[in-house]
């Protein structure tokens, strides 16, 4: 068979959140780039409630902020929780930093068909080759490095695409990303499984909170409530992998048997009909397991999205992480193709990937150490589910992370969150527990005792940077490497920079 072999600067294997966002920052800079999907969009997607750094950081980048705007996704300010052993509902809202007043204190509640289209149709636009219904197959690389891909195109031809990188953006089932650093990791504390489906409709919380996603804690695990228009709510439950067999033989009963089990979102859809409208007239099933990997580059190829790691849902982080990692990797391929092309280039490979590497699993640990901690709020003995996620072996990190949320949270006094206070309190915690949540007011932004958790600040002013830059172009402040050494963005966020030759 004869193959036909097209040569790019970069390859992006996958169109959702993470292909679309590294494809177009990279042909932003005026680099080649190839985009291999295997559907043809819209396609249906999990993840449909966004977080601001995403809208306000990597869409302003990418210049669709006002299509986001104008497309009439339904705006979210926060999150209303029913977490921990109050019943009384709490919430918080993205209200955070003085400093970024109303323009970025909100996201969006998406219908991710629409969203993903959005992104892919703009990578188009920035004169990315986006290729739908074409296949991924193979890998081409030789001891030094990637060189390729092949793929299968509508009609069955196989052809091979060389280039300086290859990004894998192919989700969570990729196929492809063991050719960096092997197998996932999975967590041993998230394996969850998810079913989810949607409502015609639904209660709404009280203005300006209409918007919010909803997350009810219950006795076998959580559910979402995401209101997606006035006559769409999409909601769905996550519960401990032991009833994956149950909700496997029948989904659509064991979704309507969950919804059943929790109060608040049962009387939410109270009367309401499921919803008939393809694609949301379907019950699905994802295993919802968190895994990283133990490298996110080698030579020619990089992970990121859902293909490089993933996190329990209950944040909304999935889509922020992709679309930030995205960013990322573009910065490191602009940077090194820039030298390539006599421009103004200096850093190396290593140097960049490794800001890029460093910078992503950062991130990640962030929302993952919170996640731990968040989930252990819930210290309800009755529950199996709650039970068999107790931490009964976690590291220092963990703890210290808990504590501080504990510590903030009982106290409201952040002096006494600091580093080497863990050990004191930590015998207090139990009891401390109860009263903290039990005092959560549901008012919103700073006061929420939740943020004088040091790691669930640090968690928002990484988004808070990304929104500034978006608004104002670059951050406020010089913006500090991540660690001494390190790189940092340039103006216009799609590359590095030394700050020691700024
Ligand atoms: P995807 O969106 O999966 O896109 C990957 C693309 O690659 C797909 O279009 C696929 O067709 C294509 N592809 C795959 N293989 C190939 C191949 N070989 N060749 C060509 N193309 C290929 N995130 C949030 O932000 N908010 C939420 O509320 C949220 N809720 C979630 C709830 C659950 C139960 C789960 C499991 C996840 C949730 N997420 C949420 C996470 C979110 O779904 C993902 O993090 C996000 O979709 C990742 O984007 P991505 O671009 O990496 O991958």
């Amino acid at each position: 068979e004869q193959k036909h072999t097209e040569e790019y600067d970069v390859i992006v294997v996958g169109g959702g959140p993470a292909g679309a966002t590294v494809s177009a920052a990279v042909a932003m800079r005026g680099h080649r780039v190839l985009l291999v999907e295997q559907h043809t969009f819209p396609r249906y997607q999990i993840g449909e409630s966004l977080l601001p750094s995403t809208v306000h950081g990597v869409c302003r980048i990418l210049g669709v902020e006002d299509e986001m705007a104008r497309a009439g996704f339904k705006l979210k300010r926060g999150g209303t929780f029913r977490w921990g052993r109050n019943r009384d509902p709490w919430q918080f809202s993205f209200a955070l930093s003085p400093r970024l007043a109303d323009p970025t204190s909100f996201a969006y509640q998406v219908e991710r068909s629409r969203f993903d289209a959005i992104l892919l149709d703009n990578a188009r636009r920035v004169g990315v080759d986006v290729r739908e219904g074409c296949r991924v197959t193979t890998v081409l690389a030789d001891e030094e490095r990637v060189r390729g891909v092949s793929w299968t195109g509508p009609d069955g031809g196989t052809r091979e695409a060389r280039a300086r990188y290859v990004v894998d953006a192919s989700g969570n089932g990729s196929r492809i990303h063991t050719h960096v650093g092997g197998k996932r990791t999975y967590s041993d504390f998230f394996r969850n499984i998810a079913v989810f489906g949607y409502f015609a409709g639904g209660k709404r919380l009280p203005a300006p909170n209409d918007g919010n996603i909803f997350c009810a804690a219950f006795d076998e695990g959580w559910i979402w409530y995401i209101p997606l228009r006035d006559d769409l709510t999409s909601v769905g439950a996550v519960v401990s992998r032991e009833n994956a067999a149950a909700i496997q033989r029948d989904p659509a009963a064991a979704w309507r048997r969950l919804i059943d089990s929790c109060t608040e979102v049962r009387a939410f859809l109270d009367g309401v009909p499921q919803a008939t409208e393809a694609p949301y007239d379907q019950v699905r099933v994802r295993r919802d397991w968190s895994y990283w990997k133990p490298r996110l580059w080698r030579p020619g190829m990089v992970l990121t999205g859902d293909a490089a790691c993933f996190v329990d849902p209950v944040l909304s982080s999935g889509v922020h992480l992709a679309t930030y990692g995205a960013l990322l990797a573009a910065r490191s391929i602009n940077s090194i193709l820039a030298g390539t092309a006599g421009t103004a280039g200096t850093l190396d490979e290593d140097r960049c990937f490794d800001e890029f590497e460093a910078r992503y699993r950062h991130e990640y640990g962030l929302f993952y150490e919170f996640l731990v901690s968040f989930y252990d709020m819930h210290q309800d003995e009755r529950s199996y589910f709650w039970k068999a996620r107790k931490v009964t072996n976690v590291g220092a990190t963990e703890l210290e992370a808990f504590v501080e949320l504990v510590g903030g949270l009982a106290s409201g006094d952040t002096s006494l969150t600091g580093p080497g206070q863990a050990d004191t309190r930590l015998a207090a915690t139990s009891s401390a527990l109860d009263q903290a949540v039990g005092r959560l007011p549901d008012s919103d932004g700073l006061r929420n005792p939740l943020f004088e958790s040091a790691t669930i600040r640090q968690v928002f002013q990484e988004g808070a940077v990304l929104q500034e830059r978006g608004v104002f172009g670059g951050p406020l402040e010089d913006e500090e490497p991540l660690s001494p050494g390190g790189l940092v963005a340039t103006e216009d966020g799609l590359a590095w920079a030394d700050p020691v030759s700024r």
